[in-house]
């Protein structure tokens, strides 16, 4: 069935959603989780596969064709690749992808390709074991590799996309390894700036790495030129000039992409939010499990998409950083 167009109140057609699967991860990232991680969600909270299935093809039906799933750690979710299976067979579901820390690939990268996961996102920080390690708080940058590895020997995952998150003191020493590691792989190595979304709410402005300044450190050593961008497209995106590989930059805090903004996001416990820095989401499961036709909640999404936020508020006196963290929305 198709259905009007999902449109916020700024006139922006929404065409993505970004869905948690599990708020769960087997890693505690320094920008993402506490050591100590964070309460888990009870089982019964989170959504089950049929009900986001019956989301996303809701939203489908109203144009959102991209879908990406997240978490937490969307591969320790039990019988993962069933949900991507469920989610590729939804009409008008057109790309279909996967954000992951990657530390489970090794085991999974077959299944997913096969249940028909289109794109892939495997996020790296640091290139070397003991950077990993002091980020991540996992020693497993090798077992991450080689779950890279096994992925990208299917032809149907590429392009691979490997993202870092860039943050000042730390990224800087990353920044020509992964430069040259994106020129000797067939991987496209964005760089995405630091957000305060970080449990420990220890982000200032100081601690962001802008792109800018990372690129500045690439085309000192390798000569970029830039590639055409897309206008809902959140990434600045170079070639090297000799041809060798390509690098992207995702600047959210020096260079918000708000204007074109097309993204919504699913929280692992169904509740919908119009933006990475909401300070408000809606229920979607209590509708769900109360029984609510299609069409009314079609009229929920669509009043709170009615609502999306103008633009995030991060460069503004008075930020406040929302309650939850990157683990807990779905980044
Ligand atoms: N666990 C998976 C992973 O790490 O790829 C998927 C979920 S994770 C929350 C999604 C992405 O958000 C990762 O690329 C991660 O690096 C990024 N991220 C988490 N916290 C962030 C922060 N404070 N600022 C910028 N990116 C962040
Ligand atoms: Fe886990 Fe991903 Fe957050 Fe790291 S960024 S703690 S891997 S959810």
């Amino acid at each position: 069935m198709q259905r009007e167009p999902l449109v916020d109140g700024h006139g922006r057609r929404i065409g993505d959603v970004r869905v948690s699967v599990t708020d769960r991860c087997n890693f505690r990232c320094q920008y993402c989780m506490p050591a100590e991680g964070l309460p888990w969600l009870e089982r019964d909270a989170v959504l089950t596969f049929e009900e986001i299935e019956r989301l996303v093809r809701l939203l489908a039906e109203m144009g959102v064709h991209d879908v990406r799933l997240t978490g937490g750690e969307p591969l320790v979710r039990k019988d993962f690749p069933q949900l991507v299976e469920l989610l590729g067979a939804v009409p008008g579901v057109e790309d279909l992808s996967i954000t992951t820390n990657g530390y489970l690939l090794e085991r999974d990268a077959e299944a997913l390709v096969r249940a028909g996961a289109q794109r892939f996102n495997v996020s790296i920080d640091a290139l070397q074991r003991d950077r990993f390690f002091e980020l991540t708080r996992r020693d497993a940058l090798p077992q991450v590799l080689r779950g890279l590895e096994v992925l990208a020997a299917f032809p149907e995952a590429h392009p691979i996309k490997v993202n870092a998150v860039a943050m000042r003191g730390f990224t800087e020493d990353e920044v020509l390894p992964f430069a040259r590691f994106a020129r000797e792989h067939p991987y496209e190595v964005r760089f995405i700036e630091f957000m305060p979304l970080d449990a420990d709410q220890a982000w200032t402005p100081e601690s962001v790495l802008t792109g800018e300044e990372i690129r500045a450190l690439i085309e000192a050593e390798f000569p970029l030129e830039p590639e055409p961008r897309e206008p809902s497209a959140t990434a600045r995106v170079y070639r090297f000039a000799d041809g060798k590989g390509r690098i992207g930059f995702i600047n959210p805090v020096s260079e918000p992409f708000c204007g074109d903004c097309n993204r919504i996001r699913l929280t692992a416990e169904g509740r919908l939010r119009t933006c990475l820095f909401s300070l408000a989401e809606t229920d979607l499961r209590e509708p769900l499990r109360s029984g609510a036709s299609d069409a009314e909640i079609e009229r929920v999404i669509r009043d709170a998409v009615w609502r999306k936020e103008l633009k995030h508020r991060v460069n503004e006196p008075g930020f406040v950083q929302p309650a939850r963290t990157m683990s807990a929305i779905g980044g």
